[in-house]
């Protein structure tokens, strides 16, 4: 089965929270300003998490 790979550059994460907001299968979340990657086995490669980073971290492979 077909997973996407998602990484973060978590050196650039402001933890703004877009990526959070946008994600229709809720992959990622905050606790406080740490941003987790949640079950990465339901994404959907969408790409939008990559397009709303205003930072540029996100990358879907
Ligand atoms: S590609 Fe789509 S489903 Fe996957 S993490 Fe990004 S917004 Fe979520
Ligand atoms: S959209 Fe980018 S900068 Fe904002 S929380 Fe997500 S990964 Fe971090």
């Amino acid at each position: 089965m077909f997973m996407p790979e998602i990484e973060v550059n978590f050196d650039d994460c402001d933890s703004c929270g877009e990526c959070v907001d946008v994600c229709p299968m809720e992959i990622f979340s905050l606790e406080g300003d740490v941003l987790s990657i949640n079950h990465p086995d339901e994404c959907i490669d969408c790409k939008v998490c990559v397009d709303v980073c205003p930072n540029g971290c996100i990358s879907v492979n």
